[in-house]
């Protein structure tokens, strides 16, 4: 009797195993760069696809490369579903698409427009070089999310038409989501006194020009700042009354903590590439509001 049931329960767990594995392999898998691309990917297609991700969990999407493994699980993506313009993406994709020219890749960004890097001081600095490129973090707006997940809806679909009509409807919840932190965010900002804050890696951009907000980024040009940028930032600091520095746990926080220490401001970890997307988002809206 007990042998029969343990060969029944064996039959069974392979009977579903072998079905698990087989459905996991009809399914079309995707993937993308960074994590909050791919929440918003996952929301769209429920359990309809497989989203891979890129960019692992406290690496730094500028300069991350991706594992040997990685590459042999991006072969069985149809699709790539770049933010645009980060520096992992610059790296690499080109190299991705030749391994692989069958892969179709997106720029999710695409119909934003970008912002160019720029100083938040007057003085040039001789290794700047005039390169100023464009600023890859379109994620971190409320505003400009919504034509990223419209962007991620239309390379979905593309992969996976038969779907469309369950993806469609996915789309409209998150939509509701990123329109709800949309008016968390003018509702914070709207009689917010002091809209400066200080950053080390300029993650911020597009949350600062949509909701009337001064960035000032300790990195330059993405690299370490020197001397003459600190100390514009110090005075930045006094004379806009700043009160917080953000840093991310993906960059070094060195220089950060002495600005800290100069200017007097309180040092946030915040975390704008949290799979969490609306989360990490509103923490730091909390964060600038309550200072
Ligand atoms: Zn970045």
């Amino acid at each position: 009797m007990n042998k029969f049931i343990s060969i029944l329960i064996v039959g069974l767990l392979s009977f579903s195993l072998n079905s698990c594995i087989s459905k996991k392999k009809d399914k079309p898998v995707i993937t993308v760069t960074i994590l909050p691309l791919k929440y918003f990917a996952d929301q769209i297609v429920g359990n309809k696809m497989d989203v891979m991700c890129m960019v692992p969990a406290g690496s730094n999407p500028e300069s991350y490369d991706p594992s040997p493994n990685q590459l042999v699980t991006l072969s069985k993506s149809k699709s790539y579903l770049a933010v645009g313009e980060l520096g992992f993406e610059l790296a690499w994709l080109s190299k991705l698409q030749q391994n692989q020219p069958a892969l179709k890749i997106y720029k999710t960004s695409k119909g934003i427009p970008l912002i160019e890097h720029k100083h938040n001081d007057s003085h040039r600095n001789d290794d700047d070089g005039g390169h100023f490129g464009l600023d890859p973090h379109t994620w971190s707006s409320p505003k400009t999310a919504r034509v990223i997940a419209q962007n991620i809806l239309t390379a979905i679909i593309e992969t996976d038409p038969k779907n469309e009509k369950l993806y469609r409807k996915n789309f409209v919840l998150l939509i509701s989501e990123i329109d709800q932190t949309d008016s968390v965010f003018s509702k914070k900002f709207r009689t917010l006194k002091n809209r400066s804050f200080l950053i080390y890696h300029p993650a911020l951009t597009y949350l600062a020009r949509d909701y009337g907000l001064n960035q000032y980024s300790v990195e330059f040009n993405g690299k370490e700042p020197t001397p003459q940028h600190l100390k514009m930032l110090v005075d930045a600091a006094k004379k806009h009354d700043i009160r917080v520095i953000f840093i991310q746990k993906e960059f070094d926080s060195k220089n950060a903590q002495i600005l800290a220490q100069e200017s007097g401001c309180k040092i946030v970890v915040i975390d704008p590439l949290s799979y969490q997307w609306s989360k990490g988002l509103t923490d730091i809206a909390i964060a600038l509001a309550s200072e």
